[in-house]
């Protein structure tokens, strides 16, 4: 491999692909096409790659530290996308391509991409720069108006495109997940039999999420990590240097960084949890990051997976008789459904969407979500291994994270931050729907038909987490009383106005409407002393860590 770049000082320097020619000794030869690709754009198949022909044509990629900066993005989160932005840039290399790269540390690197793309365009002199469409809407915009005017082409990961959730949303008064997803099944043919959903029903959710017994979760097959190679560990090594201050910990850094890798998660999964998928889809359990979920989002939103590929494996489960209907439908729905929903939602409502606060809340996050530290139980469990492993399965997030910020009325901005910089698989499109759609209800019910609020019984159902808690999931007044139960009343009596129009919240406030004016009056007290940090650390914020 090339090693021509200079001024590179470390001894260990498993990867060192060729940067800009001024810098590294390369001599410029005319380039037809650059192809430009993104953290998250690592497939060899996709539309810029058409045509390639290594004869002529250059890739270029940036590690840049401004998408680690704009929101303050986990050491995980950071170390995933390099590292696996150097594995593709290197396999592509090792293949006999072009490859021009800049890396973080490099002295001369310029901190944004569109500065980047600016320095290569006039040192590579392309005829032309393509790149597959950014997936974010920041990026989509700086670069359809770049100065070296890069070919935006058609993200071909997705099952539906931007255009045809258009057509889909068009005509419709409200937007409903289901019945998207129930258009895809028959459009893809997939889980089908003729023009019928297979076991004759589109959803065995019934079937699905139950808690664990008392006794807990039946030994859970463990996890096949895919442990750091020299590429990773020198990226370890440079993350921890160049982003001490931001949250999390590499020690237990065990993502796909490869094709192989991933598909090799893949295999893991459909193998050894799949036919347990459903059953406990929703549980949680203290000290069980992993249960049976199948930790492959970072892998798909890299593009390192393919959604048809993982789909397929999982309807082939089923038809050899490995896994059951329920766990397979339950687990093709959280893709081919609100995977691809999510997406069409995010594009056909950007950049309006982020904006969207329609419960006006304007509390700070707690700082305890950027530590773990606090009393309760549940939100320690989910923050600390999302700080540990850059992980918390669905339910964690939505129902345990979320739903305590949906409660205590945090500006969905701060909210929104959090979720994108904390998880390995957090990119905009899909963690912002999901955030401020799902969890926060703050779209006014474009992604959920009612806001997901709950009291800490939920959580004792659906985990053992209250068990190790100081708190009592049933209390919602008194010292002992659980936050989240204490800050449900306090959610509904807020919100009691606008929630009456949705039918749907008819119960929970028939249930407010039994509480006397005193117990009102204790509620919002206690309220009042968790919002303003009573029992918890100082809501300190990311800026205050950082500085
Ligand atoms: C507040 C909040 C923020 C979220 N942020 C992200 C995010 O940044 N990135 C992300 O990929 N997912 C996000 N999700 C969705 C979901 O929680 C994760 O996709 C899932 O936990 C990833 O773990 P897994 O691969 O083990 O998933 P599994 O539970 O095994 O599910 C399989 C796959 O289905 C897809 N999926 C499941 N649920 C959703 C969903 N609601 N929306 C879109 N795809 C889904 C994912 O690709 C996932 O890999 C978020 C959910 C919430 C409530
Ligand atoms: S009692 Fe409340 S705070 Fe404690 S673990 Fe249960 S839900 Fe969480």
């Amino acid at each position: 491999m090339s090693s021509g770049t200079a001024g590179r000082s470390t001894a260990f320097a498993p990867f060192d692909l060729p940067g800009l020619p001024e810098r590294s000794g390369v001599p410029p030869k005319p380039i037809r096409r650059m192809v430009f690709v993104l953290g998250d754009q690592l497939d060899r198949r996709s539309a810029a790659f058409d045509d390639f022909d290594p004869a002529t044509d250059a890739i270029f990629m940036a590690e840049v530290m401004a998408e680690s900066t704009h929101v303050p993005s986990s050491k995980i989160r950071s170390a995933l996308f390099f590292s696996s932005m150097r594995h593709f840039a290197q396999a592509a290399a090792d293949d006999g391509l072009r490859v021009h790269y800049t890396r973080l540390d490099d002295p001369d690197a310029l901190g944004t991409l569109a500065e980047e793309l600016e320095r290569a365009h006039a040192a590579l002199a392309p005829t032309e720069v393509a790149m597959v469409s950014p997936g974010e809407w920041r990026l989509h915009e700086q670069f359809a108006q770049h100065p070296a005017r890069p070919r935006l082409l058609e993200d071909r990961h997705f099952l539906c495109s931007r255009a045809q959730f258009d057509r889909h949303v068009a005509g419709r008064k409200q937007l409903r997940m289901e019945y998207f997803y129930r258009e895809m099944r028959t459009l893809h043919g997939i889980l089908m039999d003729g023009g019928k959903p297979v076991g004759g029903k589109w959803n065995f959710d019934a079937e699905n999420r139950k808690a664990f017994p008392a006794s807990g979760p039946q030994p859970v097959p463990p996890r096949h990590g895919c442990p750091p190679d020299a590429i990773t560990l020198e990226v370890l090594t440079m993350v921890e240097c160049r982003l001490s201050a931001h949250p999390g910990s590499l020690d237990a850094f065990d993502w796909p960084v490869t094709r192989a890798h991933a598909l090799y998660a893949l295999g893991d999964f459909v193998a050894h949890r799949l036919p347990r998928f459903g059953d406990h889809q929703d549980a949680m359990w203290t000290g069980e990051p992993w249960l049976y979920h199948a930790h492959i989002a970072s892998s798909m939103n890299l593009k390192l997976l393919d959604p048809r590929e993982v789909i397929a494996a999982a309807e082939h489960a089923w038809r050899e008789g490995h896994a059951p209907l329920p766990a397979v439908e339950g687990f093709i729905r959280q893709i081919l459904g609100w995977r691809e929903f999510v997406h069409g939602v995010y594009w056909h409502s950007m950049p309006a969407y982020l904006q969207g606060n329609a419960l006006e809340a304007t509390e700070p996050l707690p700082g305890f979500y950027w530590t773990g530290s606090t009393e309760m139980a549940c939100l320690s469990q989910a923050i600390g291994q999302t700080l540990a492993h850059g992980y918390a399965h669905h339910i964690q997030r939505l129902m345990v994270t979320g739903l305590y910020a949906l409660l205590l009325g945090v500006d969905p901005r701060a909210v929104h931050a959090w979720y994108l910089s904390v998880y390995v698989d957090a990119v905009e499109w899909v963690e912002l729907p999901n955030t401020l759609g799902m969890a926060l209800y703050a779209d006014g019910g474009l992604m959920a038909s009612k806001p997901y609020a709950a009291t800490g019984k939920y959580i004792d159902r659906m985990s053992n987490y209250c068990k190790g808690c100081r708190f009592d999931p049933a209390a919602s007044v008194g010292d002992d009383a659980c936050p989240f139960t204490t800050l449900y009343w306090s959610f509904l009596l807020r919100h009691q106005s606008a929630l009456a129009k949705n039918p749907r919240m008819s119960l929970q406030l028939k249930n407010l409407s039994r509480l006397d004016s005193d117990m009102r009056a204790r509620i919002e007290a206690r309220a009042e002393s968790i919002r303003s940090g009573g029992g918890t650390p100082p809501q300190s914020t990311m800026k205050d860590l950082l500085s």
